[in-house]
Order: C-alpha cells, then sequence, then structure tokens
C-alpha cells in the first residue's frame, strides 16, 4: 500500500489511479445510491468505466435483494448491470451455505427476507422461518415450540418480523448438537436522511448471538468472503481491484484486509475526520480503516473518465 494515504483524488491524480486497477467493487447505498435516490453522475460514471474496458461489481451488504431485484433498481437509474456483476448477501450466504457449509439439498431457519429465501432456494437450499412469526395472548411453552428436525443451520438476515419467538426458535435450534450459525453482515446502525437511524441486521444477529451464547461466522463486509465470492468467480488480481465506499469500517476495511486499493467517498455514513481519528490513533488495527484516496462523491471520477 501507498506511503501517503487519504489523498484527495481529483484532478491529474484520477486517471493513474484508475489506469493501475482493473476492477473497480463498488458499494451501493451512500456511494451510488442513497435509499431510492441515485448519487448524481453515478449511473455516468459506472457506464464509463464499464465502456473502458474495466470490469465492474456491485458489492452490497444488504441482504432485503435478490440479483435480480439489484438490476431492476440500477436500470431504473439507467445505470448498466448484469446478475452476475451483483454481489449482495442474500446471494453471498446462499453461495456460502452451499460451498462452504455444504448444506445444497439440506434445510436451514431463516431469519431473513423472502429475497434471503429466494436466493437460498436458487442453489437448491430449503427455508422454514421467513414472514411473521409471532404469538401472544395466551401462555406458550417457549422451551418445547415445535422445530423442524432437518434445520441444519440458524441464518440470519435483515427481517422486519423479527420477534421474541424468532429469537427464541433461533435459540433452540442453536442449542442442539452441530447446528450451524450464519449471518449476513454486523451493521447496526442503517443511518437515513437528516440524521435519523433505524437498527440494522447486527441488532438481530447480536440478540441471537446472546440468547444462543455463540458467535455466527459473518459473511458481508468485512469479511473477506465477500470479495473471495467475486475474485473466485472472475479470476481478479487483488492489487489490481479498487473498493470504493463510504463505510471505513465495512467497505475500506474489506478493501485492506484483501489487500485492494481503497477509496472513500463523502456521500454516505462516514467523514474525513473519521478517517484521520483512525491514522492518528496509532493503532494498528485501525489502519486498516484508513483510506489510501477519498472523492467528495464518485462523480469526482467523471472528468477524468469523458477526457
Ligand atoms: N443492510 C440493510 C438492511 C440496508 O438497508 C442497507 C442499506 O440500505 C445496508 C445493509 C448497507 O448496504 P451497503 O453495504 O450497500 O451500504
Ligand atoms: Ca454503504
Amino acid at each position: 500500500m501507498s506511503g501517503s494515504k487519504c489523498t484527495r483524488l481529483t484532478g491529474a491524480l484520477v486517471k493513474p489511479v484508475l489506469d493501475s486497477v482493473d476492477s473497480v467493487l463498488f458499494d451501493c447505498d451512500g456511494v451510488i445510491w442513497r435509499g431510492d435516490q441515485a448519487i448524481p453522475g453515478a449511473s455516468q460514471v459506472i457506464n464509463l468505466l464499464k465502456e473502458s474496458g474495466k470490469k465492474v461489481f456491485f458489492v452490497t451488504n444488504n441482504s432485503t435483494k435478490t440479483r435480480k431485484m439489484y438490476v431492476e433498481k440500477m436500470t431504473t437509474m439507467g445505470l448498466n448491470a448484469t446478475e452476475e456483476e451483483v454481489f449482495g448477501t442474500a446471494y453471498c450466504s446462499a453461495m456460502y451455505l452451499k460451498n462452504e457449509c455444504k448444506l445444497e439439498g439440506k434445510k436451514v431457519y431463516l431469519i431473513g427476507s423472502n429475497a434471503m429465501k429466494d436466493e437460498l432456494q436458487a442453489v437448491g437450499i430449503q427455508q422454514t422461518g421467513v414472514g411473521a412469526d409471532h404469538i401472544s395472548g395466551k401462555q406458550v411453552d417457549w422451551a418445547n415450540v415445535d422445530l423442524d428436525p432437518e434445520v441444519k443451520a440458524v441464518v440470519v438476515g435483515f427481517d422486519e418480523h423479527f420477534s421474541y419467538m424468532k429469537l427464541n426458535r433461533a435459540l433452540q435450534y442453536l442449542i442442539r448438537q452441530g447446528c450451524l450459525f450464519v449471518g449476513t453482515n454486523r451493521d447496526t446502525r442503517l443511518p437515513l436522511e437528516g440524521g435519523k437511524a433505524v437498527p440494522g441486521t447486527g441488532c438481530l444477529l447480536q440478540a441471537v448471538e446472546t440468547a444462543a451464547q455463540r458467535q455466527a461466522q459473518t459473511v458481508g463486509k468485512p469479511n473477506r468472503y465477500m470479495f473471495d465470492c467475486v475474485a473466485s468467480q472472475f479470476g481478479l488480481d487483488p492489487s489490481r481491484c479498487l473498493m470504493v465506499g463510504d463505510r471505513l469500517d465495512t467497505d475500506i476495511m474489506l478493501g485492506s484486509n484483501c489487500g485492494l486499493k481503497t477509496l472513500l467517498t463523502l456521500t454516505g455514513v462516514s467523514t474525513v475526520a473519521d478517517t484521520e481519528a483512525h491514522q492518528k490513533s496509532g493503532c494498528t488495527e485501525r489502519q486498516g480503516m484508513v483510506p489510501d484516496y477519498y472523492v467528495e462523491s464518485i462523480a469526482d471520477l467523471l472528468p477524468a473518465l469523458q477526457g
């Protein structure tokens, strides 16, 4: 990695950095959109990168959409993408459960979305648990709820129906001998416009971990599995990849963990002050959260691509 870090990428500096990579991995929320609002110029940047011969990938911790749903969202934003380029935690968790946990043809207990159910199904993994599961108004024998004897793993992603019953069911499965435990990601807070925020999947996962007194294996950024998933399918050389993200603890950390060049964009969560705090801390571990470069927005890459 270069000696001076967190350099503002602007003007004549942009082209040599882009020339030094073959692939660009984009985080989604906070980089190419915020919620449903596209970041101005993002689609042009991505389309031009592709026209210039770069491989482009989308790497998101959001487990609420399938690859197909992401392509549909991108298409409405005028962004050219194919399902093969999208690596969301719904898809990557399905790949992890199939390839690393060898659960093809098996069943999992899923705390998660319909999108996760669909991605699991696509790789031949059945699930039980998706949708509402809430009982109240009568005495429940919590420690003796119905369990599916075929369940081999508990999988936790974003679930708007999360409930005490789901937490309890997850615990009852995890108590069983040999039950695997996988989480999509650990983002604890999802920031919204105007300083607002909502609880992220990390909150649900920590509740299950606390109940089960076990740690889950997570798939999402900053775990290198997300990059390995892309790299193994496309034969990427890490030193010729650029990871673009708005979060130091997930995106930039993933890039550092995998030996990628890293670029922070200031259209999302993290700030230059956050970066400086890590840099000045003197803590070796925190240096992985210092990006090589930063831009105000990925639109700052446009002039070099249009020139
Ligand atoms: N998880 C959920 C449920 C989300 O809604 C989001 C952002 O919208 C994220 C994670 C973070 O996504 P990304 O990795 O694209 O920033
Ligand atoms: Ca993000």
